[in-house]
């Protein structure tokens, strides 16, 4: 221990603080505060280790919390380009169900009015209205999964829009 110290002052509590020429770490004696010594040339700057700690720390949840909108962001993303995909793959196929139904409905219609094979053209038209129904019930599953896929969506939007009011 050399008895070459100089006085400063806490920048925490403003107490007085001898710091001796070997020091590079120690607490303050009023306060408690934890402090650096960084010595640079001639000069001497005094660092509080718990501002440091706790400025370290909230950058670290602020990154979190940004990865966090990233990534909910991202689901959000990948959501509504689904119910998008979802949404024109039932538009596609109703087109093509209720157009194959309606034509071999249509055909079993002239076949039966033409007189020519009654079963065939009976069967036909039981066929084309079979289609029909079955795009039609498959068409209300599609309405419910889409229905769920938005409120999803809606939760995920929710989520998005109360990380960009946090302060
Ligand atoms: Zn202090």
């Amino acid at each position: 221990m050399t008895d070459h110290f100089i006085k400063l002052n806490c920048g925490n509590c403003g107490g007085e603080l001898d710091v001796y020429d070997d020091m590079e770490r120690f607490a303050c004696g009023s306060c408690g505060t934890e402090i650096a010594v960084q010595r640079r040339g001639g000069t001497i700057v005094l660092k509080s280790m718990t501002e440091a700690i706790k400025n370290t720390a909230t950058s670290a949840d602020k990154t979190s919390s940004e990865l966090a909108l990233m990534r909910l962001k991202e689901e959000a993303e990948n959501l509504s380009k689904r119910y998008d995909a979802m949404l024109k793959e039932k538009i596609e196929r109703n087109k093509r169900g209720y157009l194959m139904g309606v034509s071999v409905l249509l055909i079993g219609f002239v076949v039966v009015r033409s007189g020519y094979g009654l079963v065939v053209g009976l069967s036909l038209l039981a066929a084309g209205i079979f289609t029909i129904s079955y795009i039609r019930r498959h068409d209300k599953k599609v309405v419910v999964d889409l229905r769920e896929l938005h409120a999803k969506l809606d939760v995920l939007n929710g989520r998005i829009e109360d990380h960009a009011y946090q302060p």
